[in-house]
């Protein structure tokens, strides 16, 4: 366990991002509120229970899986929200002066809740970056050479690994309960080998060259190398970019050289973009996958999740 080098010690102070600067008196202020109790009062937790805070709501499923009772979780981007473009508000900040834990996934996926937060002596709420140097992962490209892909937690066995840190950065803050965090995390690790091990024949059953698809964002390469897609290409070359007609082009002849099936996007995004794809092509469009949120039911867990996309892209491509 290397819990070490995922949790960082930042200190519970504000820094201003552009939206926050117009309101820094406001959010300081309620930062000194909410840390000495005088705040607005939440439906605050139970007495004994860890108050953790996640960028995402796939992070948080993680987390409630592996604290069970003893933690209350938020996330800071709602289900449905998408969390390259996620702006934190005054009442965010709030959210983030509360938490005994902030867990975030890093490599340029949520590093605006690290910008929310700067160096104040105040505070040692420990910060538990889930991809950041962790053991055993094979790291893919990002955007551009100088960076790696976030979407770790899309290759189960991956996430498994995540589950390992959450538990040791629950052990950490509240020893109390490290035997509960342990067990608890055992038994949801055994679930997550048990999915990994139920999906990985489905992709299996298509033909390989009915594999190609073309995603949306860039959240799947993990996911495709471990169960066997070929992306090849995205509609876009990050969230809240619009691509150029140039890339729309090249993209439109790789769809046709390539004999992809169909087009998946994620419930968050806007689907012009891929209907005008398929178009184009002739290609179906599939634009309800999920990768960085959950949904609504039956999409409520990270499990659902991934049972859904893998469901949902062999139903498509057969
Ligand atoms: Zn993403």
């Amino acid at each position: 366990m290397t819990l070490a080098r995922g949790l960082a010690r930042p200190h519970v102070r504000l820094s201003l991002t552009h939206r926050l600067a117009r309101s820094a008196a406001a959010a300081v202020i309620l930062l000194g509120a909410a840390a000495s109790g005088c705040g607005p009062a939440p439906s605050g937790p139970a007495a004994g229970t860890i108050t953790v805070v996640t960028t995402t709501t796939v992070f948080a499923d993680m987390v409630a899986n592996v604290g069970g009772d003893f933690v209350r979780v938020t996330s800071l981007v709602p289900k449905n929200g998408d969390v390259h473009t996620f702006e934190p508000r005054p009442a965010d900040v709030r959210t983030i002066a509360g938490a005994r834990l902030l867990v975030m996934n890093g490599l340029g996926l949520d590093d605006w809740l690290e910008r929310t937060i700067t160096n104040a002596a105040a505070s040692g709420t420990p910060l538990l970056r889930l991809g950041v140097d962790l053991p055993g992962v094979e790291l893919l490209p990002g955007e551009d050479a100088a960076t790696q892909n976030p979407h770790l937690w899309l290759d189960v066995s991956y996430a498994e690994r995540y589950v390992d840190r959450i538990a040791a950065a629950l052990k950490a803050v509240d020893p109390a309960h490290a035997a509960d965090y342990e067990r608890q995390a055992a038994a949801y690790d055994a679930r997550l080998q048990a999915l990994d091990a139920a999906i990985r024949p489905k992709p299996a059953t298509i033909p390989e060259a009915d594999r190609r698809v073309v995603m949306f964002h860039d959240a799947f390469p993990y996911f495709a190398r471990a169960y066997g897609i070929t992306i090849v290409g995205v509609a876009v070359e990050a969230p809240g970019q619009a691509p150029s007609a140039g890339y729309t082009a090249d993209l439109i002849r790789v769809i046709r050289a390539a004999g992809v099936k169909a087009i998946f996007s994620e419930s968050q995004f806007p689907t012009k973009l891929v209907d005008q794809l398929a178009g184009e092509t002739g290609t179906i469009v599939v634009a309800d996958l999920f990768s960085d949120t959950l949904g609504d039911p039956p999409v409520t867990s990270y499990e659902a999740l991934i049972t859904w996309d893998v469901d949902h892209l062999v139903a498509a491509l057969r």
